[in-house]
């Protein structure tokens, strides 16, 4: 198909959603590291998660070989209300520009939680409900994964307990509201409702709060309470096994035009989103079918995969999570105050960190100022209002496509624009108002955080 005649969105039909999830494990030579317990240091079973998960995400948790996993007719018909996602030629943002290069953006903030993560959340909902249980727990930083969760379990009516970093409950009480809309609970966190959480504050009055230590509540909640159980909106191998529909989608949709892109970029919080995206393009590059150039953007604020260590951490802050080997800055590493561009968590998906680590993908950093300065030169050619978060990608592919000027390269550059930024205002309002600073952690700074990593010694799986 010629440039000409490729459309401004690339639509698949409601047919063409995913009726299977791709399991990028299965064609990893090098699996990603097991979680293991904090005590034995022994690879988890799924009898010991069963308390904190659901069943049927334990199972696909330690799933390191099936390929393809059916998307159960429920989630599939819940799909049908806001995918499949277009995939956008960003035409103005090219010429702009004034690149060569081609833009494509896979769209995941057409549903009302306004981000990718309601693909996982409605997955995890739904096998929280088929095992009978009377709800679920979870901890939320910017308020995405608590609104795709509380969407996703009163579809399916059952309770949903939101744990939610403080200094995003009291800056974002629109997101709070949102998730009450939809039945959820929420709870600032640190609170005195857990005793993790009153040990944080005692140990650090006035904290502002952290994901970490979120988790560390939301954790505690659903082991101490009868028929609940812990999920969990990024970093586990299940949630990239559903995020990959954004993957499959896109891929199916290049093929409908005949193009393959050359770059894939996206945003790296804990990793959902991008390993969503690459999955069935890794698997190709695995398989020595294909070859893509896969970059990861984090924030220079919360630089895990390019400064961290490549370690067992815990997931959390109060330590209560089995361990996982990951890139990490350590789970007591709190981004600066100044930063508000989201993806602050001090850890990386397993699958992702072992992929980075075998050379498969690369990872870069933005600072925040230029983020918000790529978000805005983005909506204004392309209308979309982006997330924070999604605008660490579009940084990286403005950059890409501005390289392809000089050297007047035509390659097809596809990054994911994870979600919208309505709830990003007080962000947004910092940036105009020529209030956004960048800090970057200083050597010391990721010390401090280091030497919390417990020793694991060398235990090798
Ligand atoms: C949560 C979120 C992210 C980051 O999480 P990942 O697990 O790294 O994808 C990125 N963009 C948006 C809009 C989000 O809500």
């Amino acid at each position: 198909m010629s440039n000409k005649e490729i459309p401004y969105k690339v639509y698949l039909s409601e047919d063409e959603i995913p009726k299977e999830w791709y399991n990028v494990r299965a064609d990893m030579k090098n699996k990603p590291a097991p979680l293991i317990h904090p005590g034995t240091h022994k690879p988890l079973s799924v009898e010991e998660m069963e308390p904190i998960f659901c069943r049927e995400l334990c199972e696909q948790e330690l799933d390191n070989d099936t390929r393809l996993i059916p998307i159960p007719k429920e989630i599939q018909d819940f799909y049908k209300m806001y995918r499949p996602s277009p995939l956008v030629r960003a035409y103005c943002l090219e010429k702009k520009l004034d690149t060569p290069a081609h833009i494509y953006y896979k769209f995941e903030g057409n549903n009302t939680s306004g981000s990718h993560k309601l693909n996982s959340a409605i997955a995890q909902a739904y096998y929280a409900k088929n095992q009978g249980l009377k709800g679920v727990t979870t901890e939320t930083g910017a308020g995405q994964w608590g609104t795709a969760l509380s969407m996703a379990c009163s579809y399916f009516d059952i309770d949903c307990k939101v744990y939610m970093v403080k200094v995003s409950y009291e800056q974002k009480p629109f997101r709070r509201e949102v998730m009450r809309t939809y039945g959820a609970d929420v709870t600032p966190s640190p609170s005195d409702t857990t005793n993790v959480g009153r040990q944080i504050l005692k140990e650090f009055p006035g904290t502002t709060g952290s994901l970490g230590c979120a988790i560390s509540e939301a954790v505690e909640a659903a082991t101490s309470t009868e028929g609940y159980r812990y999920v969990l909106g990024s970093v586990l191998n299940q949630v990239l096994l559903h995020q990959s529909v954004i993957g499959v989608e896109a891929k199916k949709a290049f093929e409908k035009i005949g193009v393959k892109p050359d770059v894939i970029i996206g945003c790296a919080g804990g990793g959902s989103n991008l390993g969503g995206l690459i999955s069935p393009f890794m698997g190709e590059k695995l398989r020595g079918e294909a070859d893509y150039r896969i970059i990861a953007v984090e924030p220079a604020s919360c630089p895990s995969l390019t400064r961290g260590k490549f370690v067992y951490d815990f997931c959390d802050t109060g330590h209560v999570t089995p361990l996982a080997k990951m890139y990490t800055l350590g789970s007591e590493f709190i981004p600066s105050a100044n930063h508000a561009g989201g993806l602050r968590y001090h850890g990386m998906s397993p699958i992702l960190s072992q992929l980075y680590h075998d050379g498969y993908m690369e990872a870069r950093t933005a600072e925040q100022t230029s983020v918000f300065e790529a978000a805005e030169e983005f909506a204004r050619v392309e209308g979309i209002l982006p997330a924070p978060e999604s605008s660490h990608a579009i940084r990286a592919a403005i950059d890409e496509a501005l390289k392809c000027k000089e050297t007047g390269e035509e390659k097809n550059i596809l990054f994911g624009l994870t979600g919208t930024g309505y709830f990003d205002l007080v962000a947004y309002q910092k940036y105009n108002d020529g209030e956004m600073s960048d800090y970057i952690p200083t050597d010391e700074d990721l010390e401090a955080g280091f030497a919390k990593i417990p020793d694991t010694g060398d235990v090798q799986f």
